[in-house]
């Protein structure tokens, strides 16, 4: 049976990793469908001993075949997956929460919790979110709508000043909300990917090293934590880095963006090949912002790569969302792999092309393009 639920979203332990990962994870499970995702709020820790970090919340409705129970474990699954550790202390901080809080018209209790939840009564961290994404939402058991709940909390001013963002904080399938100090650094104490930092830890066990030496404690978080962002391009979709930034242009000049920096590294060892792409087109009433062809590099760099089809992947892309005449796509990269190794003379470099449309079958056109790129001023 088909049942829309309503799922409520805490984290104040590298909230914006979790709530980030947490989204995504249930956004790619194929037991359900996502239908909606609330703006995030930012809510002071209730209860608990001594201070405790800001919450991230939001809700996430979904429509699912699941029964209640299996939907139940599921979402305890991603939690585990994301370091949650449950335990009595009901206002400790944690990884993750993923509550059941709604489910249709129905009123049951699951392992001893009542749903729908009661709290979303008291706690404005639960019923804002809700209401967003589903304000007519009649609560079984009462004449209320999550709206009017949500309205009825917001009358007292000292539970309104919880609330510090009414936006979305960041994307939800991005980590551009990341410094770069953030994702190479370790918080005192910062929880992140136990599941993930454990196979580091054997790493480093496997090639001799004492993972528990002072230089190497937070070692293996900081990887886990570059790795993510190093193959980000998994999770990152050209559409979603394009996001509707094409624009109708009668311009019928060859378009190019020189000298785009990637870093990527080699699908064989997982060491870092890294240079500069070069991108042209000729517009067929199509035409994209310039960063938005970096970003789309980066979409393609951020994984395990071999150069060629990482050159062949940015020109198909091109030609996906644009449509043009033609594409060429030139890449230029030093593979660490090779140099570190002594296998290749250091300054050599790789040069791969891929050329789609007019770029292939026109000389001319090619050659425009190859003269452009090469004048370096
Ligand atoms: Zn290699």
């Amino acid at each position: 049976m088909r049942d829309r639920v309503l799922i409520a979203l805490g984290s104040n332990v590298n909230r914006e990793y979790n709530t980030t990962r947490a989204l995504k994870l249930l956004q790619q499970d194929p037991r359900w469908r996502v239908l909606a995702v609330s703006p995030i709020y930012r809510t002071p820790a209730i209860g608990g001993r001594g201070p405790q970090p800001d919450y991230f919340n939001a809700a996430v409705l979904i429509e699912t075949d699941l029964s209640p129970e299996a939907l139940h474990r599921a979402l305890r699954e991603i939690e585990a997956r994301l370091g949650r550790i449950r335990t009595e202390d009901k206002y400790a901080s944690r990884t993750i929460d993923l509550d059941i809080v709604l489910i249709k018209d129905r009123q049951l209790e699951l392992h001893g919790a009542p749903i729908p939840d009661p709290d979303i009564f008291h706690y404005p961290h639960l019923a804002f979110p809700l209401a967003d994404i589903a304000p007519d939402w009649r609560v079984p058991g009462t004449s209320h709508t999550l709206k009017h709940i949500a309205d009825t909390l917001r009358v007292s001013a000292e539970e309104i000043q919880l609330m510090t963002e009414r936006k979305p904080l960041f994307r939800v399938d991005t980590f551009s909300h990341y410094g770069s100090d953030q994702i190479f650094e370790a918080e005192e104490n910062e929880v992140y990917d136990p599941e993930f930092e454990a196979m580091i830890r054997q790493i480093l066990i496997r090639i001799g090293e004492d993972p528990n030496r002072e230089g190497l404690r937070r070692t293996p978080l900081r990887v886990a934590k570059a790795y993510d962002f190093l193959t980000s391009g998994y999770t990152t979709t050209v559409e979603e880095v394009v996001n509707n930034a094409i624009f109708t242009d009668s311009c019928d000049e060859m378009v190019i963006v020189k000298d785009i920096e990637f870093y990527s590294m080699c699908e064989h060892h997982m060491i870092p090949f890294f240079g500069r792409v070069h991108v042209g087109y000729l517009p067929q009433g199509k035409v994209i912002g310039l960063s938005k062809v970096a970003r789309i590099v980066d979409v393609f760099a951020r994984r395990l790569q071999i150069q060629e089809r990482m050159t062949n992947q940015i020109a198909d892309a091109m030609v996906d969302i644009l449509e043009p005449m033609g594409v060429g796509v030139v890449v230029e990269a030093s593979h660490l792999c090779m140099m570190m190794r002594g296998v290749q003379k250091q300054n050599s470099s790789t040069i791969t092309s891929a050329m789609r449309g007019v770029f292939r079958k026109d000389a001319r056109t090619r050659a425009e393009f190859m003269n452009l790129i090469r004048d370096r001023a």
